[in-house]
This record gives C-alpha cells, structure tokens and sequence, in this order.
C-alpha cells in the first residue's frame, strides 16, 4: 500500500456516456485529467505532469479499448500539457490558438526549469497541439455536443472551457481548485472570482470537472471564490511571502495540496514570467 502515490480514479456513468476522472496524488498536486467515453471514441482533456502519471493515463485510456479521437489541452501550464509528449504523441491535440502559441514559445523554458527538479521524469522536449479550437463555437463528436469557450486572465493567461449541455457538465480545469490549494501565480484575484462567479450562475451544469482534485458541484466553487477573496486581502495586506502562507494554511487546514504554495509564491511575490 501507498497511500503517498495514491492516483484516484472516478468513473460518472450518464448510461451511454461516461467521463472518467484519473486524479495524481496530492503529493503531486491532484493533477485531474478526464476521458470522456462515447459509443466509439475516447476524448481526452489534459495529460498530467510527471512521465509515470502521464504513462499510468495512458495505460488507463488504452485499457478502454477505443480509438483517442483527440486531445484537449485546457491551458499553457506544463502540468497539463507535458504529459502530451510525454504519452499522448501519436493523437490529434487541440486547443485555442493563444494557448499552442504559449506552449510553443514558453515549452522549452518551462523544461529548463523544471529539469533540475524532476530530471528524467518529464519529457526532453514540448509537443504543441497542431489544431485550433475556435471559442463561441461547438461541434458534436462521436454523437456528443462539446461547447467551447474562452476564459481571459484568471488562473491563467488565457483558457479553454468546455460544456457538455447534454450531461450539465462543465470542463472548468483550472478555473476551479477542487479540494486543494489553488495555484494563485498570476494574482489575477478579482478577475478570477468574476469568472467563477459567472460559472455558479450558469444554470444546468452540476458536475464541474476540476483542474486539480476530484470533481465537484457548485458549492466548491463558492468555495473558490472565497479562498481567492481571503488571499487577495492577505496580499493586499503586504504580507511576507511565509506568513501568507501561514495565514492561508490555517485559513484553509483541511485543503490538500500545501505543495501548491512551492509552486506559485514565487511568481506571486516576484518577478518571474509566467502565463
Ligand atoms: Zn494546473
């Protein structure tokens, strides 16, 4: 038993569609990434991080026995889209022009700066996706509607979301933060919270499929929105970069994931580019 590298597998059955949810372990930042399993075709959304949880995916997708129509990459940020080098080469990768650009032009920095601490467990080398969502649009795959939508300045840069009005599922991916820390590098609170606000109050969507931890409803986006506001006053307070996120870990003890603050003070509190 390892309850360290535990993966967490979630499996939504709408009785002739499933989407299936493969979480990394909290040690890795529960990482999510979801197979959306029609009557023929497996679609893919995000690709993990590490190689071994970028390959476990893989292993997972190949053991339902479908073709990969495709991959959806949500966002420029290598937790989400090493893994597509890494395991899901050989598929048709989309997303929205701004996000293969990034990908493009910060990929290889994003290696460098990644290769001292994880070495040979993320890829040598970026794969950019070759095709391009188009927002305010929607198509249907393998029988399914899929809308996509584009989210501007909140956790990153520039994002993809996508709906599945048939099964009131969102894609939220890292708009929403479910059940560990979230990932606050680029300081965009208000626009963030806006944006998740704009979420709660879409109707007809009750399953939000996560970035980060297991899928979840509403209430955890409420949730987010209140961490955001709670940080963004800490923030605004001028704490140091340690008792930020003191005050946050005992503002928020039960949230998993503390290694998230590793990975984003140091964008929050200096200089360093990121999209
Ligand atoms: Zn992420």
């Amino acid at each position: 038993m390892d309850r360290i590298n535990a993966t967490t597998l979630v499996l939504k059955d709408f009785q002739g569609v499933k989407i299936h949810t493969f979480v990394s372990p909290y040690a890795y930042a529960a990482n999510a990434t979801h197979i959306i399993e029609t009557a023929n075709e497996l679609v893919i959304v995000d690709t993990q991080f590490i190689n071994p949880l970028a390959h476990g995916f893989r292993a997972y997708v190949n053991s339902l026995g479908k073709p990969v129509n495709r991959v959806f990459i949500s966002h420029g940020h290598p937790d989400h889209y090493f893994g597509l080098a890494a395991a899901f080469a050989d598929c048709k990768a989309y997303s929205l022009e701004g996000i293969n650009t990034i990908i493009g032009e910060w990929g290889p920095q994003m290696i460098k700066n990644q290769k001292p601490t994880f070495g040979d467990m993320i890829p040598d080398e970026v794969v950019v996706p070759q095709y391009v969502v188009v927002p305010n649009t929607s198509e249907i795959i393998d029988g399914l509607i899929y809308e996509y939508e584009v989210v501007e300045s909140a956790e990153s840069e520039v994002q993809l979301l996508i709906k599945l009005p048939e099964l009131g599922t969102v894609i939220a991916q890292d708009l929403v933060y479910s059940g560990v820390h979230i990932w606050l590098g680029m300081g965009w609170f208000e626009n963030w919270a806006t944006e998740l606000q704009k979420l709660a109050n879409t109707k007809g969507y009750d399953y939000i499929l996560a970035g980060h931890g297991l899928p979840c409803t509403k209430d955890e986006i409420h949730n987010n929105i209140r961490y955001i506001e709670t940080a963004q006053k800490l923030f605004k307070d001028g704490l140091s970069k340690d008792d930020f996120k003191t005050a946050l870990l005992a503002a928020y003890p039960h949230r998993e994931s503390p290694m998230m603050f590793d990975l984003y003070l140091g964008f929050l509190f200096g200089k360093m580019g990121s999209h």
